[in-house]
């Protein structure tokens, strides 16, 4: 079987993991630190903490930034249902903001709509967590913007565009946003089995998600809130000042993460290559592949195409099962799921949303994957490989 994506092992990953196991520190050792410090280099951010996954990670997002009860939060609805579930883990209300039909991320001209028909309720957006959908960066000069002028946090959900780049810097230094999130899974860009990470540049941020990530807990006797023990503290000592999780990552993951990493850039190379063979082969053909805007390095965590309608795409999804190629739909539209229509969200709501969701299927891509069988694949894709 031919996957959509999948991760790469080698034999040194495996070693360096096996060395973690003979060592000392299973968790919350040095290697965590080391991967942090490799991660938080490589974007360009000040502040990295790496945590058990991209949904907690999104969650310490929402909670560090201050994300409650009543708050409103938008997201884009083609996505993974934790961009929006982050949210609502903290009694916060979601609402989407619909695709632009061409980059399939967030459209910033919709996002201003929105933003000014909650102004005109006399409500305030308290987040916008743009996706950077399969490794392209949002349009994040127009949203940070339109922050600037209407007062909301911004939480990059970055899970598919770790390796891109925005204006040529790195996706993850959070020039345009509060905090970018990453994701580890096995089909993402780098894995650490399971793994995310929260990166900013405030300071204040960073120490709120890793006390959370640590069961609210504090170890610093300077800011311990009642002092009758102060003559008697020693190590042992620690305070819980809040309600937190155990979010934590492993050193045995973070080994991983690290192998990983220093493998990323060729992998973002060798997808960009493969990416072009594909748009080469399908040019003049009436599938339409994702656009790549000039202002992104895209990770191309996926490659994603829309067919003429959903007839063909079916027909072609059949296909390619048939011949044993794991070809994917990303995403259904998070507002169609039976729990966000409970929450009162209709078909219909988001027309390009849905557009998109009929007409879709990411194409296999990885590191690896050979030139023929993407020759193949766009055989199948364009209808000339038929019975
Ligand atoms: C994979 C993914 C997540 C969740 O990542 P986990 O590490 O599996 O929790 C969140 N958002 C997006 C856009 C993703 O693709």
């Amino acid at each position: 079987m031919i996957p959509y994506s999948k991760q790469n092992i080698t034999e040194e990953d495996i070693d360096s993991v096996a060395r973690v196991l003979r060592s000392e520190w299973l968790t919350q050792g040095p290697k965590v630190k080391a991967f942090e410090t490799a991660l938080g280099e490589y974007c360009g951010a000040q502040y990295c903490l790496a945590v058990c996954n991209a949904t907690a990670a999104l969650h310490l997002a929402c909670l560090s930034i201050g994300v409650s009860s009543g708050d409103i939060v938008l997201t884009s609805p083609i996505t993974f249902v934790a961009s929006a579930n982050c949210a609502v883990f903290c009694g916060a209300t979601v609402d989407f903001v619909d695709i632009d039909d061409e980059s399939f991320c967030m459209d910033p001209k919709q996002l201003r709509e929105k933003l000014e028909f909650y102004v005109n309720q006399g409500k305030s957006v308290k987040a916008v967590i743009p996706v950077h959908f399969a490794g392209q960066s949002c349009d994040m000069q127009a949203i940070s913007g339109l922050a600037k002028e209407f007062g909301f946090s911004i939480i990059e959900d970055a899970s598919h565009a770790l390796g891109g780049q925005y204006h040529q810097s790195p996706i993850g230094g959070c020039q345009y946003s509060d905090i970018t999130v990453f994701s580890f899974h096995p089909v993402k860009m780098i894995t650490t089995g399971e793994g995310g990470a929260v990166l900013t540049k405030s300071a204040s941020l960073y120490s709120k998600m890793q006390r959370l990530a640590s069961h609210g807990l504090i170890r610093d006797h300077e800011q311990f809130e009642n002092s009758e023990e102060k003559n008697w503290f020693s190590d042992w000592s620690y305070q819980q000042i809040e309600l937190g999780f155990n979010y934590r990552i492993t050193d045995i993951q973070c080994a991983l993460g690290i192998c990983q990493l220093a493998r990323l850039d060729n992998w973002v190379i060798e997808r960009n290559r493969l990416a072009t063979i594909y748009n080469t082969l399908l040019n003049g053909s009436n599938i339409i592949a994702q656009k790549v805007s000039r202002a992104c390095l895209s990770s191309y965590h996926l490659f994603v195409v829309l067919f003429p309608g959903v007839n063909e795409r079916l027909a072609a999804y059949r296909k390619f099962r048939e011949l044993g190629y794991g070809v994917n739909v990303h995403y259904i539209p998070v507002h169609t799921q039976p729990y966000y229509r409970r929450l009162g969200y209709k078909l219909g709501h988001f027309p390009k949303a849905e557009e998109y969701y009929r007409r879709t299927l990411s194409l296999p891509l990885y590191p690896g994957l050979d030139e023929m069988e993407i020759n193949r694949i766009c055989n199948i894709v364009t209808g000339r490989v038929s019975e």
